[in-house]
């Protein structure tokens, strides 16, 4: 995932490079299904404007997926062209198109149809506003539920260095206009109140709480969950402040946004410890890459056992760990510490970055299934008339990921108001 941003020219010549493919293996692999050849070819022919339009009517994130969409898992990695040289740079042209209109002026959408059914949407991340976007689209009255801002993970927790405030409110000015946000923190009572006034709800809280690793020590001043460490150094840059040596533990894309957050912030050594090897980590490998030039150091077959120091973090005791060929239920080799293998990592801060969960108590009357909420096919929960999409449902994803899960949570919903099954109009 590089962050370039192509000229006219270059996004032109990288145009002409689409081989147009019949099948366009690339839009079925895009999980919003972009029609990817045909914007490519509308920029080709000079129509910028209309390439965004495009892309725009199928994913409600158009350019923040423009800007950090890890593409090499999805549409470039099928993209037949790299078969001959190189993939055509498919998220580059995208966000060339959309940020193009960006400078223009958003162009005039056609009208939407009317309809006189309210739906309520739960949290204005990527997934509750690619559902939010169309129920807009099918004609529904929408209100979409936050505690802040309208973003969620991309707005509060991904560093800005890789996703700008300017670029993530490009998509949120223009979703804005068609549905009503409403700055409110959903509690039981409020949960309540929105199933009797609303004709449908969409859950989408995404994985708010930080994952605790269960070690002593773990409360000592100077350890950090990675979420509240992320969004606070997004807040407030100039007052988080990091000792010289910190230590990062996790090894997912998170901890390596959590290192490079730390490396900016002024920290001489940071340390990432990961219990596997480098194999078994999921990450995207440019990330992983970008974190090492950046000068953070990741060691491997390393479990860390308890913090060391008084009243605030001194280091971390770990051990070293060796893989059993055996499995666990994520697919990967288990880990065992190796005894007699303690030492100790010198640190001033310990981030915790092991995974989030649902940090939603007043849903407790929702099933879920493995921490995460149950849904059917349709996104249906356990209960009548709420649905629910993104990461609290399918665990860690991609911004991608979620908002087509919203968008196909939204065409489940208007299937069970109106009992059609249609798609909603283009913009
Ligand atoms: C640090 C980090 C970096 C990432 N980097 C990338 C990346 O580069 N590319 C990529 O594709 N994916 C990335 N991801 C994953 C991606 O951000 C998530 O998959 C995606 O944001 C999930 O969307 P969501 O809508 O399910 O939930 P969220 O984005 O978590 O949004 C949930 C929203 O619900 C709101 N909310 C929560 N509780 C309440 C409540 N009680 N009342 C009202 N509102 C509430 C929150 O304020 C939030 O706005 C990253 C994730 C993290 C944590
Ligand atoms: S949203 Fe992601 S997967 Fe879809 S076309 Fe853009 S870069 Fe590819």
């Amino acid at each position: 995932m590089m962050n370039l941003t192509l000229t006219a020219q270059q996004a032109r010549v990288e145009a002409e490079r689409c081989l147009q493919c019949f099948d366009a293996p690339c839009e079925q692999a895009c999980p919003t299904h972009i029609k990817i050849p045909k914007f490519i070819s509308m920029i080709r022919n000079g129509n910028i404007i209309g390439a965004a339009e495009i892309t725009k009517t199928s994913n409600a994130l158009a350019n923040v997926c423009g800007k950090i969409c890890p593409e090499e898992i999805f549409c470039q990695s099928v993209c037949t062209r790299g078969k001959q040289d190189s993939p055509i740079q498919i998220r580059e042209l995208h966000f060339f198109a959309t940020q193009e209109e960006v400078k223009k002026g958003f162009s005039k959408t056609k009208p939407f149809p009317t309809l006189n059914k309210k739906v309520a949407v739960v949290g204005a991340g990527p997934s509750g506003l690619g559902c939010a976007f169309e129920l807009s689209k099918y004609g529904y009255l929408v209100d979409v539920f936050d505690k802040g801002k309208p973003g969620g993970v991309p707005r509060n927790s991904i560093p800005a260095f890789r996703l700008a405030d300017k670029e993530l409110e490009s998509d949120t000015k223009f979703l804005s206009k068609y549905f009503s946000l409403k700055k409110k923190t959903v509690d039981g009572k409020a949960f309540e109140q929105i199933q009797k006034l609303y004709n449908a709800t969409f859950l989408a809280v995404g994985l708010g709480k930080d994952r605790p690793i269960g070690i002593p020590g773990e409360k000592m001043k100077g350890v950090l969950p990675v979420l509240q460490f992320l969004e606070s150094a997004k807040a407030n840059p100039k007052r988080m402040k990091l000792g010289k040596r910190v230590v990062i533990v996790g090894g997912g894309n998170v901890s390596l946004d959590a290192a490079a957050t730390a490396k900016r912030l002024g920290a001489e050594s940071v340390i990432l410890v990961y219990r596997r090897s480098e194999k078994e980590m999921r990450v995207w490998k440019a990330e992983l890459e970008e974190a090492r030039k950046q000068g953070v150091e990741i060691r491997f077959l390393i479990n860390p056992v308890a913090v060391v120091g008084k009243k605030k973090v001194e280091g971390v005791k770990c051990r070293h760990t060796k893989l059993r060929k055996q499995k666990d239920k994520s697919g990967r080799p288990i880990p065992v510490e190796v005894k007699g293998s303690e030492f100790i990592i010198d640190a001033n801060n310990i981030i915790i970055a092991i995974g989030q969960s649902i940090a939603a108590d007043w849903l407790e009357g929702v099933e879920r299934e493995k921490g995460y909420i149950k849904v059917d096919e349709n996104f249906r929960t356990s209960v009548d008339k709420i649905f629910a999409g993104g990461d609290m449902i399918a665990g860690e994803g991609t911004i991608v990921q979620s908002v087509a899960q919203g968008k196909h949570a939204a065409q489940a919903i208007h299937e069970f108001l109106s009992g059609k099954q249609e798609a909603a109009s283009g913009i």
